[in-house]
């Protein structure tokens, strides 16, 4: 039987697919970006509070109250921007919904949407499905920095938006003020809206986080996405958001209520007790993640795999060309079947799979004991003389 067009132009995520071969070969999974440690305990059991005192059927479809209002003073904190929890604020069913959700609200069919490449592989099927056109400026390494012309000569009449993740997945690149100034510019000039995914906005080593929002010009034309998942280790309670212009606003939100209708209530009363944690919470998760990142990559590094630091979010693009693999695909399912590690290959973030042929992806969001599991099978793999598929010798 067959599927639509639409359905047909892309294909089951390659990053869950890892998951499941993970577990089907009992390897350590470092493919899908969810953390493997207990979520905090006082937000768990905000959550079942909320469930024993009946919070159990919908709640308002843009979100309920508590957590818009937790969510605007939060904002306020973080980012000085002042936001109306009543006209500003849609909550979702995760960043996922709320950036497909504001792209359906936003942009026509026909019309073209800015992504930096790599880049995070939802977004291609956001673009397919809402019949928009992506335009791809490259992320060069090592430092994923893009040329600014090579930007500036992406932007046309037909650009309707530009997608902004930071810090980023799957690099761990953390726009500079420097560069949002001149995506900021290139928006004003254009009269293009600005999609944010800032999911890892508390996951900062190297830099700082910046809300394109809080540039001039940018707050009516920006829409900022973010979520409990990554921030609060609650990847499974899909409660995400958009912050915008009472304008966009109401578009996601006519868009949302018939996407999803809304988020799970319960957790978004336990969300608005999460979004209200003291400042030492953020900084110990920082520094638990920077910990992670520390302890993770010299163990890739003795095993061959050349690192490029992130510098935020919880990932490590790395380049597997020492080992002499050409097919990215290839080595990441011999990875998972023959050491027991689940990886990400690197073409699933490119437009051009031949682009990430010599790219896999780690993600390092785990208990310091699974990372150092990881290296177990890694120092297996060197010193067993197991070798790659299409490596010199195999
Ligand atoms: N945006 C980026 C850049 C991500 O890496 C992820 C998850 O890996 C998401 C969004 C998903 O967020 P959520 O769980 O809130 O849907």
């Amino acid at each position: 039987m067959r599927v639509s067009e639409k359905a047909g132009r892309f294909t089951e995520s390659v990053i869950r697919e890892m998951t499941r071969l993970a577990i089907k070969h009992d390897a350590v999974n470092l493919a899908q970006g969810f953390p493997d440690f207990p979520a905090p305990e006082e937000i768990k059991e905000a959550a079942c509070r909320a469930i024993r005192e009946d919070c159990n059927q919908y709640a308002i479809t843009w979100g309920a109250e508590s957590l818009r209002v937790a969510l605007a003073a939060k904002m306020r904190r973080f980012y000085g921007l002042d936001v109306d929890p009543e006209r500003q604020i849609c909550v979702t069913c995760g960043a996922t919904e709320a950036m497909f959700s504001a792209i359906l609200a936003i942009v026509d069919p026909g019309e073209e949407v800015i992504v930096f490449e790599p880049y995070y592989e939802n977004y291609g099927p956001d673009a397919i499905l809402s019949g928009a056109i992506p335009r791809f400026v490259t992320l060069r390494e090592p430092d994923w920095s893009f040329d600014p012309q090579e930007l500036a000569a992406a932007f046309n009449d037909r650009t309707r938006a530009i997608i902004v993740n930071t810090p980023h997945n799957p690099t761990g690149k953390v726009f500079s003020q420097q560069e949002l100034a001149i995506v900021a510019d290139l928006c004003r000039k254009w009269d293009v809206i600005a999609l944010t995914d800032e999911i890892y906005e508390h996951m900062v080593y190297e830099g700082e986080h910046l809300s394109l929002a809080s540039f001039p010009g940018m707050e009516d034309r920006t829409v900022t996405i973010s979520g409990l998942s990554k921030s609060y280790s609650v990847t499974g309670w899909r409660v995400g958001w958009t912050i915008a212009s009472p304008a966009l606003t109401d578009g996601i939100r006519k868009v949302h209520d018939f996407v999803s209708v809304g988020a799970p209530a319960p957790l978004q009363e336990a969300g608005a007790v999460a979004l209200a944690q003291p400042d030492d919470y953020y900084t110990r998760l920082t520094a638990a993640y920077r910990e992670r990142r520390d302890l993770f990559l010299p163990l890739l590094e003795a095993t061959g795999f050349r690192c490029f630091p992130p510098r935020g979010a919880y990932y490590v693009v790395t380049d597997i060309s020492g080992f002499g693999s050409t097919d990215d695909a290839a080595f990441a399912r011999w990875l998972v079947t023959e050491v027991g590690l689940a990886s990400v290959p690197g073409s699933s973030f490119y437009h051009r799979p031949e682009d990430g042929r010599q790219r896999i992806r780690f993600s390092f969001c785990k208990k310091p004991e699974t990372l150092r599991a990881a290296g177990d099978r890694l120092a297996r793999m060197r010193s067993s003389g197991l070798r790659p598929p299409g490596s010199r010798g195999s």
